[in-house]
């Protein structure tokens, strides 16, 4: 008999959730992790330390009360990398104690080490020690994640020339920064570095940023960032960065140089796959790291799953934790549903961004008739209160069946109210819907009900013209 009934290489939301699911449905279960790594990639690097981080500079510099108390608020004068990382550190060793707590109530074992197939049921694990013992399993789900892709031509040290791991170990808030990449990791250092007070310059080969949000929200914050001193260089490639006793120097191709106290990079990830001899197990990785699944989420071995970052799009906490779900539940032969085809994208920026469904310009390339519905948060009592005057919540509206086709929004909360957005559509709700619901008074949600009703006057008046 093997030792476990499921095995799970890697602790993060994918790993856990997969882990977790298993030992409910009465299996067997150990995760391995580093010792260092329990919770993850998005616990220790990623999704909660930059989203704390956030929070504490949102906080320090008091950035959002400036409408309200004038633009030299500041709730600290000189923030510290101290002052930031005191935060962060209070979160993860919250958040590490939480999910050993939730492995070890749930019976499932924690192998600390690092994994490799010995075959496709065998897995040798390497303790911190170095001493070696090899575990089998009737099924394995590997949900190892993904790590920053450094370019061979740069030379990274960490603390001037860096990626997005190493931010959260600068010894000093730069002065000044080059950012190479647009994508979402880069925009939401940017735009945090960019409130501390750092002058920012982002470059991407790419003509824009984050081209898969709606036009206007890309807009308004492109605005705001340039309102915090950031330069954009985009249609821009770096042909090489130099590293000088007193800072950095980014060369364009095009000809330009950008000196800078520090560059970061943020050019895709690459799945952690290297270490793993997939080989021995009948597996293959593409050149990006990344492992092929089928819709259950198992590899071309069939009692071997992947999940999360290292099988690709979309690499999200979320989506990583629902494909850890349903791999459990497929080897366990439980049944589960697909899931849902409409994810939210939130984007923490400063302000933030979140949609769910379909932009303007998707449905414009599509042929698809839609009519727009704005709310701005100036024109909300809660806007007024929070400060607050820049957001805004669009909603796509089918004049035909009235039913939603994507929304849009920017600001306060964003993440958070593109929920009400996603349940209307995802249980087939029209326009109508939003119009007549009773929202509690102040609220930013109220957005949806004056966006509503711009839509739905917008409709009428069409088909007012189109009757006469
Ligand atoms: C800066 C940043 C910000 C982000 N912000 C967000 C956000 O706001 N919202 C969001 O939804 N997502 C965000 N993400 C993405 C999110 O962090 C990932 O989608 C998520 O962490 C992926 O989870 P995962 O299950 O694939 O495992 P990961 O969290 O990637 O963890 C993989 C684990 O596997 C372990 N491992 C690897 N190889 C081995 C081995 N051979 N043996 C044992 N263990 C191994 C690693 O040590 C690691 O602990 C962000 C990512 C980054 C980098």
């Amino acid at each position: 008999m093997p030792d476990f009934d499921v095995l799970v290489i890697g602790s993060g939301p994918g790993g856990q959730k997969a882990a977790i699911a298993a030992a409910k449905l009465g299996r067997r279960v150990a995760v391995i992790d580093r010792p260092d790594m329990v919770g993850g990639v998005s616990l220790h690097t990623g999704t909660i330390p930059s989203k704390t981080l956030r929070e504490a500079v949102l906080y320090l510099t008091g950035l959002s009360q400036r409408d309200l108390y004038g633009q030299s608020y500041r709730l600290k004068e000189d923030i510290t990398v101290g002052d930031l990382t005191a935060r962060t550190e209070h979160v993860v060793n919250r958040e590490v104690d939480v999910v050993r707590n939730q492995l070890s109530r749930n019976h499932v074992a924690l192998c600390t080490g690092t994994a490799r197939f010995v075959d496709a049921h065998t897995l040798a694990l390497c303790e911190p020690g170095g001493e070696e013992r090899l575990l089998s399993a009737e099924h394995i789900v590997i949900a190892t994640g993904t790590r920053p892709a450094r370019p061979d031509r740069v030379e990274f040290d960490g603390q001037t020339i860096m990626d997005s791991d190493n931010v959260l170990s600068l010894e000093r808030v730069p002065r000044s920064m080059v950012i190479v990449g647009a994508g979402v990791i880069g925009m939401e250092y940017a735009s945090m570095f960019a409130a501390l007070g750092s002058k920012i310059t982002v470059v991407d080969k790419r003509p824009g940023m984050l081209d898969m949000c709606d036009v206007e929200v890309i807009e308004a914050l492109r605005y705001h960032l340039r309102d915090l001193a950031v330069t954009f260089r985009f249609g821009e490639t770096v042909s090489a960065v130099e590293r000088h006793p007193r800072g950095t120097l980014t060369v364009l191709e095009s000809g330009k140089k950008i000196p800078a106290d520090a560059v970061m990079y943020s050019a895709g990830r690459q799945g952690v796959t290297d270490g793993l001899d997939l080989g021995k197990a009948g597996l293959s990785a593409d050149r990006r790291g990344r492992i092929t699944v089928d819709e259950h989420y198992r590899t071309e071995v069939p009692h071997i799953y992947a999940v999360g970052d290292v099988i690709g799009f979309p690499a999200l906490a979320a989506t990583s934790m629902e494909q850890g779900r349903a791999a459990a539940y497929h080897a366990c032969g439980e049944p589960v549903g697909q899931m849902h085809s409409l994810q939210p994208i939130g984007i923490y920026t400063i302000p933030e961004i979140s949609f769910v469904g379909r932009t303007e310009d998707q449905l414009t390339q599509d042929s698809v008739p839609f009519e727009v519905g704005i709310s701005r948060y100036r024109e909300l009592a809660r806007g007024q209160i929070l400060g607050d005057s820049h957001g805004m919540l669009k909603l796509l509206v089918s004049p035909d069946d009235r039913k939603l086709l994507g929304v849009h929004c920017f600001g306060t909360g964003a993440t958070e109210l593109i929920h009400i957005g996603q349940t209307v559509m995802g249980c087939g709700g029209t326009v109508d819907y939003l119009v007549d619901a009773v929202f509690n008074y102040p609220t930013l949600a109220e957005s949806y009900k004056v966006a509503a009703l711009d839509a739905t006057n917008k409709i009428r008046q069409i088909d007012r013209l189109g009757d006469a």
